[in-house]
This record gives structure tokens, sequence and C-alpha cells, in this order.
């Protein structure tokens, strides 16, 4: 009886493993196929400078809108485009797409782009990078590339050489999520970062968190004594960002200033707020 209804569960179990590796096969597959339905989009969401207030530039975030999943999130379909080696096709698509919709911006906003850790591994980033400005006409200090920390994990040397020599096309480097993973100052020692973002969970909770607060103010106090501007992600109310230029953060991107939205949008953004 006990043994009938363990192989029942277990039956159960393998039927719903099933189910979940069907799912994931018919997501990869929609994935390989969305190139050629041009599945793909970039949405653009501002930043600010919290000196005076106005739009410094746009992070490009990726969105794939299929016809039965609706829009998904790059949460979702970034990590499975990584493991089966679409990554590196999607950041160029994506990395084009941005440099040449941001050349076409009235006025000269930065345009900031993620980078996966798989694309340093691929030995032609740097021309990608390279062609990228030439083909689009984006002068090159506009760019911006946002990498994690998992990138300096392993493979130290070659990847700082990389970053040195995109560096030396003129485009700026941010380190994004700053503060989670495999946080380790010692990573802001070894390569000249531009730019620090400060992760969106620490803004989230800083308003109630005691700790939070303190590792943003740490984390601001860093950037101005390392002559390194802070973004902060994730500001969503009034009290945070006056918390944060309180403390002397350069920058915030944001629900309170603008949600990402699709190119033909960016326009009314920059109507809306000044720059
Ligand atoms: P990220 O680079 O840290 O981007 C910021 C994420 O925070 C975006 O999520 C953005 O929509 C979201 N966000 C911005 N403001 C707020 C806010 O006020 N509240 C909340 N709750 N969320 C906010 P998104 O667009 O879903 O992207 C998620 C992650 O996917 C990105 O995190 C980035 O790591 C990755 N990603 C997106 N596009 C690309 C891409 O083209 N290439 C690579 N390699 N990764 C990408
Ligand atoms: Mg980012
Ligand atoms: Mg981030
Ligand atoms: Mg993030």
């Amino acid at each position: 009886r006990a043994k009938e209804e363990g192989r029942g569960r277990f039956r159960f179990f393998e039927q719903e493993m099933d189910a979940r590796a069907q799912a994931r096969r018919a997501l990869e597959l929609d994935l390989r196929r969305a190139f050629a339905l041009r599945q793909f989009e970039v949405f653009y969401q501002a930043q600010m400078s919290l000196q005076d207030r106005r739009i410094v530039g746009f992070e490009a975030l990726a969105r794939w809108r299929h016809p039965q999943r609706g829009m998904v999130s790059p949460a979702d379909f970034i990590p499975v485009a990584e493991e089966i080696g679409l990554i590196s096709q999607i950041g160029e698509w994506v990395l084009l797409t941005a440099c040449r919709e941001a050349a076409r911006w009235p006025g000269s906003h930065r345009i900031a782009v993620n980078l996966s850790p798989i694309q340093f591994s691929n030995p032609g980033l740097v021309e990608t990078v390279s062609a990228a400005l030439a083909t689009s006409g984006l002068a090159p200090e506009r760019l911006e590339l946002e990498i994690t920390e998992s990138v300096l994990l392993d493979n130290t040397a070659a990847t700082l050489a990389i970053l040195h020599r995109l560096r030396t096309l003129g485009v700026r480097i941010a380190m994004d999520d700053f503060g989670t993973g495999y946080s380790s100052l010692g990573y802001l020692r070894s390569f000249p970062f531009d730019k620090v973002k400060i992760d969106q969970s620490f803004i989230r909770d800083m308003p109630t968190d005691g700790d939070s607060a303190a590792i943003v103010k740490a984390i601001i106090g860093l950037g101005v004594s390392l002559g390194i501007s802070t973004t902060a992600e994730g500001v969503e109310t009034e009290e945070q960002l006056n918390r944060l230029r309180a403390e002397g953060c350069t920058d915030i991107q944001g629900y309170l200033l603008s949600k990402p939205v699709p190119a033909a949008e960016v326009a009314a953004v920059l109507n809306r707020i000044p720059t």
C-alpha cells in the first residue's frame, strides 16, 4: 500500500519533470526562432542627474515580444540565451540597435548597454563594439558598457585586457548591480570604472532597513573618494531620491522618473523631464 503510494508519487514527480523539461525545450526553440521573426526590441530607461535634475542618459534593456507568451522578461530569457549560446548574437543586436537609435536622439545623452560575462569570452568583442560605433556614427564617449562583477571573477588578466581595449575606444565602463553577487571592493581597484550602479535591492530596502541604508551610504562614499560616479537603480519614491541626493549620489534611475519605454517614446520622456 505504502509502496504503491510511493510509486504513484514518483510517477507524479516524473510527469512534473517531463512537463518542465518540455516547457524549457519549447522556450529554447522559440528563442532560437525569435531573431528570424524579429521579435526582439530595445526599451530605454532614463537616468537623471541629482545635481540639476536633468536627464543624462538612458539604459538599453532587451525585450522579447512573443506572440503567445507576451512580453518575456530579460530576467527569464537572458539566462536561457546564455546557456544555449545565443547571448552574443542577442547582445550584439542590442548594442547595434541602441547605438543606431541613440545616434538619432536630439541631444547627446549617453546610452548604456548591458554586456553578458559570456560576451567576454568571445574574441571579437572589442571589434564588435568598434564596428557598432562606426556603423551608427555614435560618438564613443556617449556609449557606456555595463558589466557585472562576475565578469571579473575568473580569467582576470584576459578580461582586464579587454576592458582596457574597450576603454581605449573611448567608451565608458560601468559596474552594474554593485553590492550583490561576489562583491569584492578589490574589483574597484582592479579597473578604473567610470561608474558604479548601486543594486536596486539596497535602494528598495533603504527606507525600512538600516543595514541597506548604511550600505548605500558606504557605496556612495566610496564613489566620492575614488572619483567614480554612482547611479542608484530602482528609485521609486521622492523619499529615496531625497536621501540619495543628501548622501551625494550622482544619478538615479527608476520608475519614479520613467519606466523603460520603446524607442518611439524616448522623445516624450525627454520632453517631460528637461535635459
Ligand atoms: P539591470 O541591468 O540591472 O537593469 C535594471 C532592471 O531594473 C531592469 O529590468 C529595469 O526595468 C528594472 N527597473 C528599473 N527601475 C526600476 C524600479 O524603479 N523598480 C523596479 N522594481 N525595477 C526597476 P529588466 O529590463 O527586466 O532587465 C533585467 C535584467 O536583464 C537587467 O538588469 C540585465 O541584467 C538583464 N538585461 C536586460 N537587457 C539585457 C541585454 O541586452 N543584455 C544582457 N546581457 N542583459 C540584459
Ligand atoms: Mg544594467
Ligand atoms: Mg542593475
Ligand atoms: Mg539587475
